[in-house]
């Protein structure tokens, strides 16, 4: 971090002295610690940092201001040893080091519309979720202890009946993520064999989920039948032969084929498969529990209704729809279940306590689904209503307007019509209809403003629309209103 500087270079008398009267690490530190200061918003800076930030960064901190103050001496634009006393330099070093030392992982205001960010991390917890997985957090628990018998148990036994109760599954598991639920349902149920998929189902989910790629991890063997377009039972029956290991069936989570098509119902797939004596895979993706009354997602099959079609054994994500914590949950016919509970990979698949905590907590809000809409932070954003969203969207407006920046003539702040998504890879084709607040300003591009409000805290995240830097309130909590606002008031100032 040190910069040196050419020996050609000749330091003038002046900058010498300049850099002499530079504070010392040593002086800096020693500054920081002391208690009286009559500007109370550094004196709690600066205890925030002297409790918070181990002091190894702390020195990085302070060191990177420093150079970048002998960097100012040396090109001139520090030219009075005044502006050098510490009185000045601590409260601009404070901030500074605060800034450099703050945690990287960090809370963001989605602004975006977009309910399921997967950049952003999906679903936020519901307040009895986030309070479980507190506990879970600070104290033992019988994560993998049967409490009646006083002998191990199983770390599935807090959510297995729950999610059969609540799919109509004999017997479930739960794993990391999706991603692995497919993976460990393919290698448990398919290593070796052949796998039969409709060429319409191989689908890319983004962030790497490929199921081809995935297939071929688990060592199965992809038996693509059909068009892209088109797939009928009859080239699902010409493709089983005896090294068939089982049918599978992806939802096509984040595109549509329209037009010619045709894809076979998953009853009759079912039909087939039972006739030959193989089970049917779905890898379902977002999984909906219970028809939540969404009218965009109405034509999405629940994961019962799946499971009643004859689908064997299903997969989905803890943190799309079901508005849980990252997860991937298998459930189905126990014959199968048992399998996959036994493969050994499931030892490095397997979930943590402090989702099991949020999951249990967030399926038992499931068991009710007017409980479920109202607490599960995803299903009530994905529900608002416009008349909801406008109500929003106009109080959002107020508070921005009313936190102008002087000169705020040069500001229009108005509110219109626009489109959410449900996001996360899932269900492409529903826009949910909002209300945008947009904000033009005559001195800065959308783009422009867009990107400087990356750079307060917290960040927030907008999109550009219409030459209009827009918010959507369907992803903000009312809450955070004054923050946007905050935010906004700093980089238009
Ligand atoms: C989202 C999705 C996945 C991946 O799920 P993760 O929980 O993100 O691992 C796999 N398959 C489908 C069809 C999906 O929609």
């Amino acid at each position: 971090m040190k910069k040196t500087i050419p020996s050609e270079q000749k330091t003038s008398e002046q900058t010498s002295v300049l850099l002499r009267a530079l504070p010392s690490m040593a002086a800096v530190l020693d500054a920081l610690c002391l208690p009286l200061r009559d500007d109370p918003d550094t004196t709690a800076l600066c205890a925030s940092l002297l409790a918070d930030v181990p002091r190894p960064l702390l020195r990085d901190g302070i060191n990177d201001f420093l150079d970048r103050c002998r960097a100012s001496i040396r090109q001139g634009r520090i030219k009075n040893p005044a502006e050098l006393s510490l009185a000045v330099l601590l409260p601009q070093t404070i901030r500074h080091t605060a800034k450099i030392c703050a945690p990287h992982f960090r809370r963001v205001l989605n602004a975006t519309g977009v309910v399921l960010h997967t950049n952003l991390g999906r679903s936020l917890l519901a307040e009895k979720a986030a309070e479980a997985v507190c506990e879970a957090a600070r104290h033992y628990a019988n994560l993998e202890f049967d409490l009646e018998t006083g002998e191990r148990g199983s770390r599935y036994s807090h959510v297995e009946e729950l999610i059969c109760r609540l799919t109509g599954a004999d017997a479930a598991l739960v794993v990391n993520n999706n991603a692995a639920a497919v993976l460990l349902m393919l290698d448990t149920l398919c290593r070796d064999r052949e796998v039969v998929i409709s060429r319409g189902e191989l689908v890319e989910i983004g962030g790497g989920f490929r199921i081809p790629t995935v297939m071929e991890k688990s060592g199965c063997i992809l038996r693509e039948v059909g068009t892209t377009n088109r797939t009928h039972l009859e080239d699902y029956v010409s493709a089983i032969c005896e090294r068939t290991a089982a049918l599978l069936k992806v939802h096509t989570s984040n595109y549509r084929i329209v037009g010619f098509t045709k894809a076979v119902p998953r009853r009759d797939i079912a039909a087939l498969a039972r006739e030959k004596g193989l089970p049917l895979l779905e890898d379902l993706g977002s999984g909906i529990l219970a028809d939540p009354g969404m009218p965009h997602l109405s034509d999405e099959p629940t994961v019962g209704k799946v499971l009643k079609d004859g689908v064997d054994v299903v997969t989905f994500s803890g943190d799309k729809v079901l508005g849980g914590p990252q997860a991937g949950i298998i459930a189905g016919k126990a014959e199968y279940i048992d399998r996959i509970k036994k493969n050994p990979l499931n030892r490095a698949l397997r979930i943590d306590k402090l989702t099991l905590a949020a999951l249990e907590s967030t399926l038992r809000l499931h068991l009710d689904p007017e409980l479920a809409r109202r607490h599960i932070p995803t299903l009530h954003m994905l529900c608002m209503d416009e008349q909801q969203l406008q109500g929003k969207a106009d109080a959002l407006a107020a508070v921005l307007k009313a936190s102008l920046p002087e000169g705020g003539e040069n500001i229009g702040i108005t509110v219109g019509r626009g489109d959410s998504r449900a996001g996360g890879g899932t269900f492409p084709e529903s826009d949910l209809p909002t209300r945008l607040v947009c904000v033009t300003s005559a001195d800065f591009t959308p783009n422009a403003l867009q990107k400087a409000l990356l750079h307060v805290d917290p960040p927030v995240l907008a999109r550009v629309e219409n030459d209009a830097l827009c918010f959507d309130p369907r992803t903000l909590r009312n809450e955070e209103f004054s923050l946007v606002a905050a935010a906004l008031r700093s980089v238009l100032a």
